[in-house]
């Protein structure tokens, strides 16, 4: 599967967010957006009007570029959330929750979604203790996932946990810090998560 290997910095500073893609240095003084708060390029610094279709635009690039996708993956997304019941737009954020890559951040067993997927990919992760490679897939509320008793004493792993604990874990998991192992509970409410994501213009932005 294809993924984004240009500078993650660059994409928060394109989005003027932080967007937490590099673990600690984004807590940081380090942090490019601390140092150099405007848009990337050469007429970055310029005062520039945004179009309605650019508010919409810059919205959906932050919401995928958070969590890592790119844009044939995010599409698809949608269009599952979208034929799901309920509100498209919780739907999306749920189901962007639910990815494997997301649950193992969430767990605070990688300092990063990137790194998240690449100890799934690296077979390091169990779900219901069964190995998985596959980020995207989608976790069910019950299903356990650990860390795999083999790769548990992998100092990256065992940083990132100390670390997470922390940042704390989300309502909608329940953790065991001891045996690198969690269970994702329930699917989060759209109150669970972050108020400054606003979803509706994804919708909007996909419907034009
Ligand atoms: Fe974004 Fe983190 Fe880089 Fe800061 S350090 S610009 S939050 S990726």
């Amino acid at each position: 599967m294809a993924r984004y290997l240009g500078s993650k910095c660059r994409i928060c500073r394109r989005e003027a967010t932080k967007l937490f893609l590099k673990g600690e240095k984004c807590f940081s003084d380090k942090c490019a957006i601390e140092r150099r708060a405007y848009i990337p390029g050469q007429h970055g610094q310029r005062r520039r009007k945004i179009s309605d279709y650019g508010v919409h635009l810059r919205e959906k690039q932050k919401i995928k570029r958070t969590y890592g996708l790119l844009e044939r993956q995010f599409h698809n997304l949608f269009k599952k959330a979208e034929n799901m019941r309920g509100v498209t737009g919780s739907n999306l954020l749920s189901l962007l929750e639910r990815r494997l890559d997301n649950v193992v951040f969430r767990l605070g067993f990688s300092v990063s979604r990137s790194e998240a997927r690449q100890i799934v990919r690296h077979r390091q992760v169990l779900v219901n203790d069964r190995k998985v490679d596959i980020p995207s897939l989608l976790i069910k509320p019950g299903d356990k996932i650990t860390i795999d008793p083999k790769c548990q004493e992998h100092l990256r792993i065992k940083a990132a946990v100390e670390k997470a604990s922390s940042r704390g874990i989300p309502s909608w998991l329940d953790l065991d810090p001891a045996k690198l192992s969690g269970v994702f509970r329930s699917v989060p409410d759209r109150s669970d998560l972050p108020a400054d994501i606003n979803e509706n213009l994804i919708v909007e932005l996909y419907s034009k």
